[in-house]
């Protein structure tokens, strides 16, 4: 076996979901790329060490300080959906239903995994809207966090921290299954879950 090869392999391995032989498999397939391709694929990934990778105010992924979302005036500011995952996030985003902006906890409340409250990106979302209501009354947060164990103790935890801030604070509707999920749901299961959320 080839170290070079063998080296490619290795950091496959350490993707989510990525087994030896399947990142063998990747990388032999690699093999067969033209030069130039390979070439930018290696600068695409060094490039992930370079300037801001995710957003400044709700951590969605960007190449400025800012998401092309959170910069946009097209969308409502104001209506804000906390989710657990940049996938989360992309999943609505497909919908094309939802027109307020995000905010990307970065997981969920887990102490057993050894992810607790500040871990998450949650200091961050109470400041966001105590900075917005400084602008508006007019804030609603919609927690959209999976409908299982570890989805619902963060809702709940997020639900007490927002309650000093009189915000008014909604949940996607059961429209998703309880042991599903939000990045997964399909798009009328997800475009239903927010149309009735309360
Ligand atoms: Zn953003």
């Amino acid at each position: 076996m080839s170290q070079r090869v063998q080296k490619l392999i290795e950091f496959f391995t350490k993707l989510p979901g990525i087994g030896p032989r399947q990142a063998a498999r990747l990388v032999l397939d690699m093999l067969n790329w033209p030069a130039g391709e390979l070439e930018e694929f290696s600068q695409s990934i060094s490039g992930l060490g370079n300037g801001p990778i995710l957003c400044t105010n709700c951590f969605n992924l960007t190449d400025e300080e800012k998401c092309s979302i959170c910069s946009s005036h097209k969308r409502d500011q104001t209506r804000i959906a906390v989710v657990e995952k940049i996938t989360d996030l992309q999943s609505m985003e497909r919908t094309g239903a939802f027109n307020g902006v995000y905010h990307v906890l970065g997981g969920t409340i887990n102490p057993s995994g050894g992810s607790l409250p500040h871990n998450l990106k949650i200091s961050e979302l109470l400041n966001r809207i105590l900075e917005l209501q400084k602008l508006t009354p007019d804030v609603e947060v919609i927690i959209a966090t999976n409908p299982n164990t570890y989805g619902e103790t963060t809702a709940l935890y997020l639900e007490e921290e927002l309650k000093p801030l009189n915000v008014k604070t909604t949940r996607l509707a059961r429209g998703l299954a309880a042991g599903s999920s939000v990045e997964y749901a399909d798009e009328i299961t997800l475009v239903n879950a927010l149309k009735h959320r309360r």
